[in-house]
Order: C-alpha cells, then sequence, then structure tokens
C-alpha cells in the first residue's frame, strides 16, 4: 500500500469514501470512481484524469455516464472527468462548483471529507439527470483505484 495515500486516508476513512460512492450510485445510473497518484508527472491533472478514464475503462458505461474524480496527492491537484452522456446535459459551471467544494475541505485538511462531500453533490446531482433504475448494475467498482 502507498505511503503517500495513508498520510490522508486511513483505512477507514477509505472504507467510509467506498460507502459514500456506493450511497451516491443509489441515486443514479452514473458510475463514480476515485483514482489517486502520487503526481501527474510531466502532464497537467486534466490530462491525467482523461487518461485514467479511459485506463478504468469508464467510457463502457451504458448511459456513457461514468464520472472520475482524480486527485494527484503530492502535486495537490485534482481534476473531474466525465463520460460523453454527461456532458450533454449538465450545465457548464457544474464541475467547478464541485471541484470548489471539495478545495474549500482539503484547505482546511479535511481530505476524505472533502471528497465525500464531492461525492455526494456529484450522485444527486447525477440522480436528476440520470435516475436510477430498479434493474440497476453496478458498471464500475466502487473501489479507490491507486496508482
Ligand atoms: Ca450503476
Ligand atoms: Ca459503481
Amino acid at each position: 500500500m502507498s505511503d503517500y495515500v495513508r498520510s490522508l486516508l486511513t483505512e477507514a476513512q477509505e472504507q467510509t469514501l467506498v460507502d459514500a460512492i456506493t450511497q451516491a450510485e443509489l441515486q443514479t445510473s452514473g458510475e463514480i470512481r476515485i483514482h489517486l497518484e502520487k503526481t501527474t508527472g510531466n502532464t497537467s491533472a486534466q490530462q491525467r484524469a482523461k487518461q485514467w478514464f479511459g485506463k478504468l475503462e469508464m467510457h463502457k458505461t451504458a448511459e456513457k455516464n461514468g464520472v472520475l474524480f482524480y486527485l494527484a496527492i503530492e502535486d495537490r491537484t485534482l481534476a473531474l472527468w466525465a463520460g460523453e452522456g454527461i456532458n450533454e446535459k449538465v450545465p457548464t459551471n457544474f464541475w467547478q462548483e464541485i471541484i470548489d467544494l471539495m478545495i474549500s475541505e482539503f484547505k482546511v485538511q479535511h481530505f476524505s471529507e472533502g471528497l465525500i462531500a464531492g461525492v455526494e453533490k456529484t450522485g444527486q446531482a447525477l440522480g436528476k439527470f440520470f435516475p436510477r433504475q430498479d434493474d440497476d448494475i453496478d458498471e464500475l467498482s466502487n473501489e479507490i483505484s491507486k496508482g
């Protein structure tokens, strides 16, 4: 297990975060994932988010409604990447509001709280555009991905 992740997130907090994703997905057919890594390397958070969205095969959901929360811990940077189905529907300032909400928590060292707040808000918002159906399938794992 990578030290850089454990420095910010205890095992119990990580489980709480996975539970928050599971809860959020009860409201929507959208699929939420979190990817943590040490650094973006020599590219931008936005580019890395896009790459990981592909690596995690998040473009393969039926309604193209996956959302990836990407965070590079040492770089203290984050980006969200959403499937095409979502970008057609949500207003343009939608992701910025969620990012601002998370950053306000991160600034006071509330790392897991910030992520949970972002996941909850995303679940609520996606529920309006992509309501959960009775025959919902968990198309993408709720576990935290770490690179
Ligand atoms: Ca689902
Ligand atoms: Ca899922």
